[in-house]
């Protein structure tokens, strides 16, 4: 035998089981992101390498270290590690922006090359939600209460909101020097990362995840101290918005999120039902980034959710997810029940649009199909010998509770499934 070829580390094979939470998450995302007017887009999973340094900025874990870069034809190619550079890439090139406005959303794989750990792979997936063109507060607010809707929905429980403002980058700078002043006070307090990040950006200084940097960081100023007249009236409408729809929030003056291109509104949602790694989403508006990629300025705000993350949070707290398994299973005993089985059963098909039928493929002894009908967790079998084809019958048997068997016309089967699996006739 040759050997086997492994699993490449922190990505996942998504198999059966959790295939279902996964669709339940997308379609109830999709259905209610078409609701607030939100577009899907499909884009490439592949970007130049200099969208992503540009975009997301140097002295981030994800472009220091994080990118899965190779070159193709003289070209530096990345796998995208987030989906919102690509998005503004896309808008762009497609010239969506010149006083236009975009609601849209995209739902993907992200690969970031982290040490992999239960909620943190290489490739994981994200629902990301773009606005382009509104200058908020209104819409920072509606995307936030859009999140609210999706946990709802989804019957997500144990989750807390917290936001933040981080000002014009006019603001930044002031905040920055700081900053500095009192990172450089401490400095034999900073591991090395931070150390380089001082001089190149110090915010992200306090995006740490060090135990060991955690009391210095507390120590440091607050940007909100350094907020701009205008920032602070537009986090005070977005913060009463929210209280008026009943969306609880925190406070977090210390929240700056990973990347670069924030401005003013910032938010993440974690989560205590998962352990460590407890953001299940974050966002901010980033104004400042369609003129940074060479657009019109335009502003823009965003938010992106962890799928992976979110389906560990639906299981963990037992949400409800669609189920996979039969309606109906169908026995065929004989050479001329199997030939006339496939017929039936797409007769039933045709009457019975939602059934979920499968037929046993490829024969053998009826103790074998019966078997395979009880594994496959089907409410009823269909039991067709040679005999009840030749007369146009059937077997119907429970396979759960009482187990009753009863013989019927093959032409009553549609509307007694129906009846008891509670479907719609129509036609398939
Ligand atoms: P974290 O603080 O956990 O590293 P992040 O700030 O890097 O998250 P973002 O870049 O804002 O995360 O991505 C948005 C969401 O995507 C996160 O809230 C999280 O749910 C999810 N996410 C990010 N990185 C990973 C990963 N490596 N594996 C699984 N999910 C991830
Ligand atoms: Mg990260």
């Amino acid at each position: 035998m040759s050997e086997i070829i492994e699993p490449l580390r922190g990505m996942n094979d998504v198999l059966a089981a959790d295939a279902r939470w996964w669709r339940r998450l997308e379609t109830v995302a999709r259905e209610l992101l078409g609701q607030y007017g939100y577009q899907e887009l499909r884009l490439p999973l592949l970007e130049q390498t200099g969208l992503f340094k540009r975009a997301i900025g140097d002295f981030t874990d994800i472009v220091e270290k994080e990118m899965f870069t190779f070159e193709r034809d003289g070209d530096s190619l990345t796998l995208r590690p987030e989906a919102t550079a690509g998005i503004v890439r896309a808008a762009i090139s497609n010239g969506m922006l010149h006083n236009q406005r975009h609601r849209v959303f995209l739902i993907g794989p992200m690969f970031r090359g982290e040490r992999p750990q239960k909620g943190r792979y290489r490739q994981f997936h994200q629902i990301d939600v773009e606005a382009f063109g509104y200058e908020g507060p209104d819409v920072d607010a509606e995307l936030i209460l859009m999140i609210a809707r999706l946990w709802r929905r989804l019957g997500i429980s144990r989750v807390q909101l917290e936001l933040n403002s981080l000002g014009t980058p006019e603001a930044r700078r002031e905040y920055r020097e700081a900053l500095v002043e009192y990172f450089r006070v401490h400095e034999d307090r900073l591991d090395a990362d931070s150390r380089r990040r001082l001089g190149g950006n110090p915010m992200r200084i306090l995006d740490s995840k060090n135990p060991a940097m955690q009391d210095v960081i507390a120590g440091a100023p607050l940007l909100t101290q350094h907020l701009d007249a205008g920032s602070r009236e537009h986090f005070e409408s977005l913060k009463q918005r929210l209280s008026a729809a009943g969306v609880p929030f925190v406070v977090n003056p210390r929240l700056v999120r990973g990347l670069d291109y924030y401005s003013r509104t910032v938010f993440e949602w974690t989560t205590d039902a998962l352990g460590s790694q407890n953001a299940i989403c974050s966002g901010g508006r980033y104004d400042g980034l369609v003129a940074q990629l060479g657009g019109e300025p335009t502003p823009a705000i965003g938010w992106a959710a962890g799928m992976e993350r979110v389906v560990l949070l639906m299981q963990e707290l037992g949400c409800e997810a669609p189920v996979d398994e039969p309606h109906v299973y169908l026995v065929m005993a004989g050479d001329a029940a199997a030939r006339a089985g496939l017929a039936l059963a797409e007769r039933l098909r045709d009457a019975l649009p939602g059934l979920r039928l499968e037929a046993d493929l490829g024969g053998g002894s009826f103790k074998a199909q019966f078997k395979r009908a009880d594994r496959s967790g089907a409410r009823f079998a269909i039991v067709l010998g040679d005999d009840e084809a030749a007369r146009d019958v059937a077997q119907l048997k429970e396979l759960r509770g009482t187990g009753a068997q009863q013989a019927c016309a093959q032409a009553e089967l549609p509307a007694k499934l129906a009846q008891a699996l509670g479907l719609d006739g129509g036609r398939g």
